[in-house]
Formats: C-alpha cells, sequence, structure tokens
C-alpha cells in the first residue's frame, strides 16, 4: 500500500515550494531523484524524471492503493493521473486525454505503458471475453507500433521515431470497447541513412536475427545486418533489446492482433525489398546508367510480385509526358538513379508502417454501439508525441517537432486558463487573472496562410524551375525579417559567414533554434517518381497493391500535386489538437536526469534546460495563483470529518457546506480555501497533506 510520505523525499508537489525559482525547484527534483521518488506533482501535472532502473511501484499492491482515490490521497504516481482520468471519463461521462511531453528518452513512451496496463488492471473485473480480447489487442499493438516505428539512437536505444496519439473508447460501465491510433510524422530518412552509433528500425533486425532459417532463405536475406547498406550505416547493429526474443514477441502480436499468415508474409517481403533495394548500385559510363547487385532485381520483382523488366526500368527510366502530349521514358543520370531508390525504400517503410496502423485500428475500431442502447460511447486519449528538439544541427523534422510543441503549448494555455476561469465562475470564486507569454504569435509565424513559414516552403515548392534552399530562405527573409520571433541572416551578426546564410531562427517559446535550410524544399516536396507508385499498384500481392491506390494514374492523368510534408503534418498536427481540445487535459511531463542513462547522476544543467522548455515554473505560478484542489463539500466531509469535534462521531452542523467550514476553521485553513456554490477550493495540497495525515494516524 503506497504510503503518504513526509517531507523527507522532498516537497511531493511543487507548489508547496516556499518560492517559486529554478534553484528551488531543481533543489527538490534532485532531492526526490536522489530518494528514489521519480514522480512529483503540480497540482494535477505529473512531473516524471527517467529512474534508469527497474522501479518496483507497478505492481498490483500500487494499482489497488490508486484506484478509485483522489490525487493527494497517495504519493504522487502517474497511477494516479490515470485514475484521475478515468474517473472524470466514468463519473463525469467526460472525454479526457492524458499529454506525455518530454524530450528524447525522458521516459515517454514507458508512461504511456503504465498509463495503460493501469486502465487495463482496473476495468472489466468481470472479465467479459470480449472486453479482454480488445484490451489484448491495444497492448498488443504498442509491442508492433514499437518494433516498426522505434529505433536504437544516440539518445535512447528504443526510441519512438513516431509521434503517437491513441483514443481508448469505453461503454458506459467505464469498459475498454475499442480505439483508434493516430501516427504523426514518421522519420523515414531512417530507412536510408542512420548516424554513428544509431541504428534503423528495429523491425530489420528483429527480422535478420529471429527470422528461421526457412523465411531468410524465401527471402533471399542472409542473417547478417553488416551485410546490408541499410542497417549498417551507424555501424551499430546491436542495441540492449534482444532482437530474437522480440522478433517472436512480435509475430505472437501481430496474430494476436489478427494479420493474416498472408498480410504477416507481405510485411515481410516488404522489409526484405527494402534490404535489397539499399545494395543495388548504380554506375554510369558517361552515356547510359546500370545496375549493379546481382541477383537482387529479380529478388526484388520476385518479392513485390511484379516483373524483372518492369522493376529494372523503374529503377532506371522515368515516364515523362511531352508538351505534345506524347509520354516517352527518360533515362535517368547516376544521381537521380539512386535519389529514386532512397526515395522508393522510404515510402514503401513509410506506406507499410502507415498500413499496419490503419490495420490494427480496423481490428480495435468500436463497432455496433449504439448510444441509445448503451449510453454514451467515452474515450481517453493518450498522447505520446516528441518533446521540443533543439540540436546543434536542426533541420526540416525539427521544424515539424517544434512547431508541433507549439501547438501543445497554445493548447495548454488554452485549456488550462479556460477550464479554470471558467470554474470559478461557476463556482462564484474571485480569482486573480494571471499574466503569460501567449505563443499564438509563433503559431502564425509557423502556420499562417500566405504569410507564415509553411506557406513560403510551399511556394518555393510550387514554382516551376530550380528554386533552392537558399533563394527559399531569401524569400522568408525579405517576408519575415521585421517578425519579432524570427531572425533572418540580414540580422544576424555574422553576416558575413557563407555557413550562417544558410540558416534561419525562431524564437520558441521554449527558446531560440537555428534552422539550417539545407535540404528543406527536398523534405518538403517529398518526390517520388510516379512510375514507383505504379509498379506496386500493378503488383500481384494484394497487401502491397492495396499500399499504393494512387499508382492506378497514368503519368497523363497525374496533375495534381500531392500536398507537401508541412502541410500534410499541419494539417495533421490541427486535426490533432481538435481534438485534444474538445477533451479534458491531464498532463505528464518527462525529464530525462542526465545524457548517460546513469540511475544515480542528476546533471542539474540538462535538468534546468528541460525544466525551463517544459514551462514548469511558469506552470507552478499559475496554479499557485488559483486554487490547486477543490472538491465536493459532500466527498470532503466523508473523507475527514473523524478529523473534526463538531463532525465526528455526530454530525451537528447543518449543511455539508457549514460543516466543512467547521473543520476548516478547526484546523486553521481559512486561508488557504475559498467556499464555492457546490465545492470547496483549497489553495495548496498543504492542508490537505495535514488532514490526509491526521485521517491515518487516527
Ligand atoms: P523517445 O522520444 O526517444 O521515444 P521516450 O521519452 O519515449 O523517448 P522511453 O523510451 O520511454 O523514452 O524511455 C527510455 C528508456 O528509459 C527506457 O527504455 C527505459 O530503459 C528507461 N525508463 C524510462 N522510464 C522508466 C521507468 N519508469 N522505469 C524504469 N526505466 C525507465
Ligand atoms: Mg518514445
Amino acid at each position: 500500500m503506497a504510503e503518504l510520505e513526509g517531507f523527507e523525499f522532498g516537497k511531493s508537489d511543487f507548489v508547496l515550494l516556499d518560492e517559486v525559482t529554478m534553484e528551488q525547484f531543481l533543489e527538490n527534483l534532485k532531492l526526490r531523484f536522489e530518494k528514489g521518488r521519480i514522480y512529483t506533482f503540480i497540482g494535477e501535472v505529473v512531473v516524471s524524471m527517467n529512474p534508469y532502473r527497474p522501479m518496483d511501484i507497478y505492481g498490483k499492491e500500487n494499482i489497488d492503493a490508486y484506484r478509485g482515490r483522489e490525487l493527494y490521497e497517495n504519493p504522487p504516481h502517474l497511477y494516479a493521473v490515470a485514475d484521475a482520468a478515468y474517473k472524470a471519463m466514468k463519473r463525469r461521462a467526460k472525454d479526457t486525454c492524458i499529454v506525455i511531453s518530454g524530450e528524447s528518452g525522458a521516459g515517454k513512451t514507458e508512461a504511456s505503458k503504465y498509463i495503460m496496463q493501469y486502465i487495463a488492471a482496473i476495468t472489466n473485473p468481470s472479465q467479459r471475453e470480449e472486453v479482454e480480447s480488445v484490451k489484448n489487442v491495444l497492448l498488443k499493438s504498442n509491442c508492433v507500433l514499437e518494433a516498426f516505428g522505434n529505433a536504437k539512437t544516440n539518445r535512447n536505444d528504443n526510441s519512438s521515431r513516431f509521434g503517437k496519439y491513441m483514443d481508448i473508447n469505453f461503454n458506459f460501465n467505464g469498459d475498454p470497447t475499442g480505439g483508434h491510433i493516430n501516427n504523426y510524422l514518421l522519420e523515414k530518412s531512417r530507412v536510408v541513412q542512420q548516424h554513428e552509433g544509431e541504428r534503423n528500425f528495429h523491425s530489420f533486425y528483429q527480422l535478420l536475427r529471429g527470422g528461421s532459417g526457412d523465411l531468410l532463405k524465401s527471402l533471399h536475406l542472409n542473417n547478417n545486418p553488416s551485410e546490408y547498406l541499410y542497417t549498417k550505416q551507424g555501424s551499430s547493429v546491436t542495441s540492449s533489446s534482444d532482437d530474437l526474443k522480440c522478433h517472436r514477441a512480435v509475430m505472437g502480436a501481430l496474430k494476436v492482433i489478427g494479420f493474416s499468415q498472408d498480410e504477416i508474409d507481405s510485411i515481410y517481403k516488404i522489409l526484405a525489398t527494402i534490404l535489397h533495394l539499399g545494395n543495388l548500385q548504380f554506375v554510369s559510363d558517361g552515356e547510359s546508367v546500370q545496375l549493379v547487385g546481382g541477383d537482387t532485381v529479380k529478388h526484388i520483382s520476385e518479392l513485390t510480385s511484379s516483373e524483372d523488366e518492369s522493376v529494372y526500368k523503374t529503377l532506371l527510366y522515368r515516364t515523362v509526358a511531352t508538351g505534345g502530349g506524347e509520354v516517352i521514358s527518360k533515362g535517368h543520370s547516376e544521381q537521380e538513379a539512386s535519389y529514386g531508390r532512397d526515395a522508393f525504400a522510404k515510402a514503401l517503410y513509410e506506406r507499410l508502417f502507415g498500413w499496419i496502423v490503419g490495420r490494427i485500428n480496423s481490428v480495435i475500431e468500436v463497432k455496433n454501439y449504439n448510444p441509445a442502447l448503451h449510453g454514451k460511447n467515452t474515450v481517453i486519449g493518450v498522447l505520446d508525441i516528441y518533446g521540443f528538439e533543439i540540436f546543434e544541427n536542426n533541420s526540416f523534422e525539427q521544424f515539424c517537432i517544434n512547431y508541433c510543441n507549439e501547438k501543445l503549448q497554445q493548447l495548454f494555455i488554452e485549456l488550462i486558463l479556460r477550464q479554470e476561469q471558467e470554474e470559478y465562475h461557476r463556482e462564484g470564486i474571485t480569482w486573480q487573472h494571471i499574466d503569460y507569454f501567449n505563443n499564438q504569435i509563433i503559431v502564425d509565424l509557423v502556420e499562417q496562410a500566405h504569410k507564415g513559414i509553411i506557406s513560403i516552403l510551399d511556394e518555393a515548392c510550387l514554382t516551376a524551375g530550380k528554386v533552392t534552399d537558399t533563394v527559399c530562405l531569401e524569400s522568408m527573409n525579405n517576408k519575415l525579417g521585421q517578425h519579432p520571433h524570427y531572425t533572418s541572416r540580414k540580422l544576424c551578426p555574422t553576416d558575413k559567414s557563407m555557413e550562417f546564410n544558410r540558416h534561419f531562427r525562431i524564437r520558441h517559446y521554449a527558446g531560440d533554434v537555428t534552422y539550417s535550410v539545407e535540404g528543406f524544399l527536398d523534405k518538403n516536396k517529398d518526390p517520388l517518381f510516379q512510375d514507383f507508385k505504379r509498379l506496386m499498384y500493378n503488383s500481384s500481392d494484394p497487401v502491397l497493391k492495396d499500399m499504393w491506390p494512387d499508382g492506378k494514374l497514368s503519368i497523363t492523368e497525374v496533375t495534381k500535386r500531392p500536398l507537401t510534408a508541412a502541410t500534410l503534418f499541419k494539417n495533421s498536427i490541427i486535426a490533432l489538437i481538435d481534438k485534444l481540445a474538445c477533451k479534458e487535459p491531464y498532463y505528464v511531463r518527462c525529464i530525462k536526469p542526465n545524457e548517460v542513462k546513469s540511475p544515480m547522476l542528476f546533471d542539474e544543467a540538462r535538468c534546468r534546460h528541460q525544466v525551463a522548455y517544459l514551462g514548469l515554473l511558469e506552470n507552478v505560478r499559475v496554479r499557485r495563483a488559483g486554487f490547486a484542489y477543490r472538491q465536493p463539500y459532500e466527498r470532503f466531509l466523508q473523507r475527514y470529518k473523524m478529523t473534526c469535534e463538531y463532525t465526528w462521531p455526530n454530525h451537528l452542523m447543518g449543511s455539508d457546506r457549514e460543516a466543512v467550514e467547521a473543520i476548516i476553521v478547526q484546523h486553521g485553513f481559512e486561508e488557504d480555501v475559498a467556499y464555492g456554490q457546490t465545492k470547496l477550493f483549497v489553495r495548496t495540497p498543504r492542508s490537505l497533506f495535514t488532514l490526509e495525515q491526521e485521517r491515518a494516524a487516527l
């Protein structure tokens, strides 16, 4: 049973700091980390430190301790937030969401799994089979998504290279009936290139190390990742996870979810195709380009259920429509052929990933739910998405990720302020409005129609001819040079340096980030020769064909330009924000204690940085300006009546509200509370902790 703890472990809520300063915040964070207390509240927000060691705090006893309890009745824990979200959903029929943020390696994905496990553990007490099966698929989907969407990076051995939002649907009993997963911006460049010390997605190594001899033979692969360009570039083919064991677990999970053997075969054929593609090379004799790679083309055509000749042609030529409407075949240069091969490999993987997510969704989708019959279908959403990124070199990917974080911060401001104000108003409580930076101006800088950075990028991508990254940067500088959150190179002191001519800087809410514009246009346009799409559409493998519906169009029919990567991402993030905005939010803010995965080391500079950009001090200030806790009079009375002579053993007061007042006065907490219409508002958790301790001592 989780016991309420004393202050020897530091303050379990940052709202209790004597002063809200960075120094005090870090001191408390450090003390708690060193004492093995990895969670701390800021009101209802949980700040989570990655312990980098197994913790004995997730077992059944803990689950039982948190089930159905109020936040401050137990020490801070993910389970407390999960339970709060669940209770709001069940008791008040509210849709809720849990937003988990933090930088790479901070523990977001682990946190999301503990939250899901908690929800799975507290639901379906009667063990109904159909509910158990939904829960099983939801939990198993993590294993599959991690295999295909996670990779070893220099920051995290199991880094999620995509953003994930999962809705879990509940029936009127509060039992899961299904769900839906949305994925965001898979880092597909990793398929063809990895930094030193990093790996490609786990799925490739799991297949090579875990696939049976027969399977690998049928895919024309051997079991050595060092023999494939796409898996060996980071010179790091091993990882802390056991690829063989994971392969078995993924195979098992795919079957439980309901993937057919044919579908599983197709998945492995696609992975093998990508590995073979990576080993293809092109050489030019000055006139034409030839393929080097032995039987590789044959293997690719076999694995993709295509004709040898078509694969060969698609790799070396592209179809173009001439001005006169004639369709001709044009040979690639060596560079174009390599570019095409890599673009094809990336697209194959991205579509495979999207298809897997879609297939899981088709299984967990809520079917035959009739609200008239079954009551309101409520939802808990869990968002595990990349945190703010500031690297030495920041590119298009960081630009998108940081834009996403601006949007989430905007939502945080909007929801926290709006909700607080609405509640105070409803309950007739006077409240001092607190000012803090509204980042809408930065959101506009990025996404505003016609004027924002994404629009300017798109315009450059649509312009015929050769618009280069630097020309596009020039255009951004001209249009945005005066913006208070944009710095063009002209305003930079190092203007003369060529290096700096390729950069622009955004003053994000979390800090300044300088982006290198190199590759922006190409990543935004994300071109793939239509011939590849047609080749896949014409495959006789139904799974593969299904992933490439746009290959149906012939070259003369392809007129509409596909949306750019930035616009697609923007649209998906706007849709995500819409989804979150109509839910009651709960937040988990994850912090990484050090860069070396040590359970002992509290790297103060790194923690300071994260506390700053997660906006945690502001969060504490807002929390302190308002009332951290609120509770209906009746419930408060039930819980604490034994601590006051006027309410225990006999309730001598008239109304519940009067009885609550008596408890407050007897303890001398008048300064810490306000009385609303139906609820007691408590400014800091101090009084509640005292009451809890008194209650426990009785
Ligand atoms: P990314 O953004 O790269 O996906 P992340 O925030 O999702 O990072 P995780 O993968 O959840 O980070 O955590 C990184 C590693 O830290 C885990 O593989 C695990 O070793 C350790 N870790 C995180 N949280 C915990 C925890 N609660 N208990 C024990 N170990 C943990
Ligand atoms: Mg992760």
